[in-house]
């Protein structure tokens, strides 16, 4: 074994050592702490002896001007800068004080004592082998924004889709996913929320049967192999770095997104260096519009959902003192009489509540009526499971937090907001809830009600957008 030790963080010679292909495959484009990895330690110390890793502290100080002129944190797994988010602790190992991150601590501690790792060694094969095994056909609005979209890629631009709730979003990254793919590009589909990224993950590995594919989200099981097609929640992304030729952020503008700065430093950082970012969503922010203009980015607008109907436009009842009447034990009448005819109809129901406290005095309530009605929330284990039976006819209905409001398709759903006026109910929360109802072409109608104790700007500003996509979409002459 010829062994040559360098002082730089770059492998003087490869030779000799065989690199485990687990290793190769896992580390790639990944960042990760050195004593806490999925293989043993002794593995790690192996490869980090030989320089296959290049190592750097979990927290560094930020200078400027190369003068440490003030003491400025940075966390280098998730680049959080918010000092309020390191807490100095006693440190058993160092025996003093160190500090941690607190805005990436549920993904392990990263500490100022933590090494973090990122491979160096031999990259992956990418293989240009890709196939698309897809027989849906495109609505001429969908096939332009398809084509843009790749287009984009191809000209490392970044690109904002933006879509209406079932414009049919995901089939439009098709072509452009197997494009990248096949000139042996590593694509990354990031999104907020980890019921995304279970919806997203078998509709991919079907079109893409040549394709190692993983999913990441909190929890999620070990895959093996390189995946060179990568869903993800966006905060996984902290443990990448410099690792993907191709960035699609699904539900670009979703909470947590837009609420957490760091996140977008986190495609940033995952992307590498020209690598094109692309947004897909059907509510863009204002900032993410001012900026496209500014930054020349590619733009496709698909103002029409891929049957051709228009979307449902939400209906007003008051609900007045409905927390009252629930912490009283009691269904609010209107809602009750909603509930009784959906289930007498047969119709599966999404009843969202602004607060986890109320929907869970109102669970039983409901399964009064009903004993298969179930409630979900974000911490929910069986959240999945819950959402299958719903699809699958097994539940007539489910109560939820607003972590359903994106990402899922079921066929006929009814859907009732209660206390729309809260502040959790933004005018994109509630044009994502009412995205849900209609999205069947068999189907294409439903209803979507806001009770309400007192209209807000937020609803009127959702059911203004809803009507004005909709005039856009039917205002044009466009053929399906
Ligand atoms: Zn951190």
């Amino acid at each position: 074994m010829i062994l040559k030790l360098s002082k730089g963080n770059k492998p003087l010679s490869y030779k000799g050592i065989i690199i485990e292909p687990q290793i190769r495959d896992f580390f790639a484009g990944r960042i990760w702490t050195h004593n806490n990895t999925p293989f043993p330690q002794s593995k790690i110390n192996y490869y980090t002896l030989r320089n296959y890793f290049t190592k750097k502290p979990g927290i560094s100080i930020l200078t400027k001007n190369h003068i440490f002129y003030r003491q400025h944190l940075i966390c280098n797994r998730c680049q959080n800068e918010n000092q309020q988010e390191f807490i100095i602790y006693n440190c058993a190992k160092c025996e003093k004080e160190c500090v941690y991150c607190r805005h990436c601590i549920n993904m392990g501690r990263v500490t100022s004592c933590t090494e973090l790792i990122t491979w160096n060694g031999p990259q992956p094969h990418m293989h240009k082998k890709h196939v698309l095994d897809w027989n849906g056909t495109f609505t001429n609005a969908q096939n332009e924004a398809a084509k843009q979209l790749t287009n984009s890629i191809k000209h490392r631009r970044n690109h904002l889709v933006h879509a209406v709730c079932g414009a049919g979003k995901t089939e439009i990254l098709f072509p452009a996913v197997l494009y990248a793919l096949n000139r042996e590009l590593r694509v990354c589909i990031a999104t907020p929320r980890t019921d995304v990224v279970l919806e997203l993950f078998p509709r991919f590995q079907k079109v893409f049967p040549n394709t190692n594919l993983h999913a990441l989200y909190g929890n999620s099981p070990q895959q093996t192999g390189f995946p060179q097609l990568v869903l993800s929640t966006t905060h996984q992304l902290f443990r990448f770095e410099d690792a993907f030729d191709v960035v699609i952020v699904d539900e670009a503008d979703a909470f947590p997104y837009t609420f957490d700065q760091a996140l977008e430093k986190a495609v940033y950082k995952v992307k590498k260096d020209g690598a094109p970012i692309a947004l897909v969503t059907a509510t863009p922010s204002p900032q993410i519009l001012a900026r496209m203009k500014k930054e020349s980015w590619g733009y496709s607008f698909i103002p029409k959902r891929y049957h051709g109907h228009p979307l449902p436009v939400p209906r007003y009842q008051a609900l007045w003192s409905y927390d009252k009447t629930i912490q009283k034990g009691r269904i609010p009448r209107k809602l009750l009489k909603w509930t009784i005819t959906k289930l007498s109809n047969k119709e599966p129901f999404l009843i969202f509540f602004p607060t986890i406290q109320l929907m869970q005095l109102a669970i039983p309530l409901f399964q009064q009526l009903n004993a298969n009605i179930v409630s979900v929330h974000a911490e929910d284990a069986d959240r999945k499971e819950k959402v299958m039976k719903l699809r699958n006819e097994q539940i007539p209905g489910l109560l939820t937090t607003t972590i359903l409001e994106r990402g899922i398709t079921i066929k006929n759903v009814q859907v009732a907001v209660v206390g729309a006026e809260s502040k959790i109910f933004t005018s994109s929360a509630l044009i994502q809830i009412s995205g849900r109802v209609g999205r069947n072409v068999a189907l294409p109608k439903g209803d979507i009600v806001f009770f309400h104790h007192g209209i807000t700007a937020e609803m009127d500003e959702a059911c203004n957008e809803i009507l004005r996509l909709n005039k856009e979409g039917f205002g044009k002459n466009e053929t399906l």
